[in-house]
């Protein structure tokens, strides 16, 4: 019998459910981990706390001084509750967050004075070993130091005995070396923009401030099945299994009740969350098996991003607790859905309106058609480059591959939509006449009702969708940092609402035109230009395939070829001319990126090699043994006869050989061209070599090796299988 699977087995099916405390109603425990506005004020003087409030809400600087007295504030509060260490909380470009801790006590060298110490310098910078996170030949050519500064736009908080600080992570001669630096710029760059346009409707407006709420989806498996697979702790998937007879087929687990375990780790969950000031709303099981999402209300991006990092964090510290591990891979298993992260996003003004919701005036209307259709513009112009923004090799196994969404990048707009932007399509060039400007307020753009009926979650296929008051990005990978593509998204929107308040400046001026007339003008030229980028139907059609590439559109199926667009001149002159990130920055995301895709092939690669040389063949071998031995057995019993009898055996043993033969044969080849790929010294061949050469090897392995799965007896198989690891509770 095969010992560690079946030992796994035993421990996983005897699990009980852990118990979790109730904690206080969630609105009182809500944030008491975070130093937040409240705590501020209770913590702080009134001077230090609205140099606080004015960094969050105007980004001005917080002076030496006043961050002393801000840090003593922080120190007495963490210290109020338990806390050891500070660490400054980063986002480096591997993914994931880095922090390193250190102790608020100090003591002077004779050990005399000890104290707890944590003033303005270790707030506001800290320098961790730059050398250690990839920077993709950033402190090569500059020879810099990273340093972590400060972002008071993010509240401290403290998880465990901890106080977090989340921090920039930047070079000394300024080049960002993570994600969080570029999406504040990106930020910044669309509330200016965005701030510019909504002017056009409402002179109040001082600042515009892009929102996000993501939907985390993952699945759950039992810790110990995990551990018995090699491919699960290497890779976060499996490389090998045979789908289970029963899979996602009949819905089951999505309508079906949460098993009681995965309960007792949500509530948990949830509790944390409050306790860190991550609003957490929804959960429910997913369309697979052992499936779940998350979901909170939706945030201001940066906190939203940095809470969806930290949530990524205690998601797998909580499930430790619950013998659970959390699989965040985009496609853990072959044959069942996978886990995307939905990033709906729209744009909120400090009048209190949300720019992509239809209003109940005419001209409130209007500036949603024109914010509206500007983002259908941006994605228009910048389709490649926000299909680049959520390249990732696990991200591959949907975009792209058997899996929704497609890699072609679209926009869904719905039907009622649909009709209004044909209609806005034949206004009058120039100047309009008073009557057709009445039947433009009355009829198109005053009947667009506030709550649009067909924009609810219809097209699922589609990776870019309008959802009634705010666009959800699909495509979006599980695995991901939400500031990449957010990043991305609101530099492109950032970018084409200054070129449309140009236009319209210009209309307004050179041909005379009043306000309303000029967007106008300038909408129906955008719906003109932009029709090719929306699409209302099956988006894993064969013939939307075909019909994209008939309009031009990009179709990257794999990283390497996707990561391409985000270093064209396009993307470099976009991020620079909007002071994201400079030709230095974006080069080294994408070496970094291309870096992080050959590493990962590469494991897995090594890692199939070894399961399916140790574990698959071994196994194989044996089973055959015991075959050859029955057919033996037949010959003495049978003599000349045991051929016919023995027929069945026959063929395995024949069959066993010729898939030990595929494994071993097509492991070597792959290898052969790891070692080629391995001595390619440009990163971009390397990486598609990993692609084009090796990677197609995995699917062969993998066939045999399921198939061996399929007729080997169960009871010496050494690899958990996927029944297994899919449906145990
Ligand atoms: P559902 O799609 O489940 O019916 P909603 O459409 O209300 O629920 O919201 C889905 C997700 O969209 C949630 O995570 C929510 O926080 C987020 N969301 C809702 N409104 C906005 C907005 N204005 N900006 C960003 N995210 C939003
Ligand atoms: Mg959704």
């Amino acid at each position: 019998m095969s010992t560690i699977r079946f030992r796994a087995l035993e421990k996983a099916n005897s699990r009980t459910p852990i118990h979790v405390e109730e904690l206080d109603k969630k609105s009182t425990i809500f944030g008491s981990n975070v130093f937040n506005d409240k705590t501020m004020r209770q913590f702080l003087t009134s001077e230090g706390y609205k140099a606080v409030k004015s960094a969050v809400q105007h980004g001005t600087k917080i002076d030496r001084k006043l961050a002393d007295y801000i840090a003593l504030g922080m120190k007495e509060w963490a210290l109020s509750k338990g806390v050891t260490h500070y660490t400054h909380w980063f986002q480096p470009l591997t993914g994931g967050t880095a922090e390193k801790h250190d102790a608020f006590f100090e003591t002077s060298f004779d050990g005399a004075d000890p104290v707890e110490k944590f003033g303005g310098d270790q707030l506001v910078q800290q320098e961790p070993d730059a050398s250690s996170f990839p920077n993709g030949g950033i402190r090569n050519t500059f020879e810099a130091r990273g340093y972590t500064a400060w972002d008071p736009t993010s509240p401290a908080f403290i998880f465990g005995t901890t106080l977090c600080i989340p921090t920039v992570f930047v070079s000394y001669t300024g080049e960002a070396l993570d994600n969080k630096a570029p999406l504040l710029r990106a930020l910044s760059a669309i509330d200016e923009a965005a701030t510019e346009v909504a002017k056009y409707f409402d002179k109040n407006v001082k600042k515009v401030t892009p929102t996000l709420g993501w939907e985390q989806e993952y699945f759950l498996v039992d810790k110990a099945l995990a551990n018995s697979r090699p491919d699960i702790m290497a890779t976060g998937r499996t490389l090998l299994g045979h789908t289970a007879a029963k899979g996602q087929q009949l819905d089951d687990h999505y309508f079906g009740s949460i098993p009681t375990r995965v309960l007792n780790y949500m509530r948990d969950l949830e509790n944390e969350c409050m306790l860190l000031g991550i609003p957490v709303k929804t959960r429910h099981n997913e369309v697979a098996p052992s499936q779940f999402e998350l979901a909170p209300i939706f945030e201001e991006t940066n906190l939203a991003v940095d809470h969806n990092s930290l949530l990524m964090d205690v998601m797998q510290k909580v499930a430790e607790r619950h013998e659970y591990k959390v699989l965040f891979h985009e496609k853990p298993y072959k044959g069942v859905n996978g886990s995307g992260k939905h990033n709906n996003w729209s744009l909120a003004t400090d009048t209190g309106i949300n720019l992509l919701a239809p209003g109940k005036t005419p001209m409130s209307n209007l500036q949603f058609l024109t914010f509206f259709v500007n983002t259908i513009k941006a994605v228009h112009d910048y389709e490649e480059l926000l299909r680049a923004a959520i390249a990732s090799a696990s991200n591959d196994h949907r975009l792209g591959a058997n899996e929704a969404p497609p890699a072609i990048i679209s926009v869904f707009i719905g039907a009622q939509l649909t009709r209004v932007l044909a209609e806005l399509e034949g206004v009058t060039n120039g100047k309009l006449s008073p009557e057709e400007k009445t039947d433009l307020k009355l009829n198109v753009v005053g009947k667009i009702p506030d709550v649009l009926l067909d924009n609810t979650d219809r097209n699922r296929t589609s990776p870019f969708a309008f959802t009634g008051n705010k666009f959800e990005f699909r495509a979006v990978g599980s695995t991901a940092n939400c500031a990449t593509s957010m990043t991305t998204l609101n530099t492109m929107v950032a970018k084409q609402l200054r070129d449309f308040k140009k236009e319209v400046d210009a209309l307004i001026k050179k041909k005379d035109l009043k306000k309303d007339e000029a967007i106008f003008n300038v909408l129906r030229e955008y719906i003109k230009q932009t029709k090719n980028i929306l699409f209302e139907g099956d988006g894993y059609s064969e013939a939307w395939e075909k019909e994209a590439k008939k309009r031009g559109l990009s179709n990257h199926k794999t990283t390497p070829s996707a990561l391409k667009a985000k270093v064209s001149k396009k993307a470099m002159d976009l991020f620079e001319g909007l002071g994201v990130m400079n030709h230095v920055e974006v080069e080294a995301r994408y070496e970094i990126e291309l870096e992080e895709y050959t590493k990962k092939i590469q494991i897995e690669g090594r890692v199939l090699g070894d399961i399916a040389r140790n574990h698959v063949i071994p196994t194989a071998i044996k089973y055959q043994n015991t075959l050859i031995e029955n057919v033996r057995g037949l010959k003495e019993i049978f003599g000349k006869d045991f051929e016919k009898i023995a027929k069945e055996q026959l063929a395995m043993i024949k069959e066993i050989s010729g898939h030990i033969e595929g494994i071993n044969s097509n492991v070597d080849k792959m290898t052969e061209e790891r070692k080629k790929a391995n001595n390619l010294t440009d990163i971009e061949k390397m990486a598609a070599a990993y692609c084009d050469k090796v990677k197609p090897y995995f699917d062969i392995i993998r066939e045999h090796a399921d198939k061996l799965e399929l007729m080997i007896d169960d009871e010496i198989w050494t690899l958990t299988k996927y029944r297994e690891l899919l449906f145990a509770k």
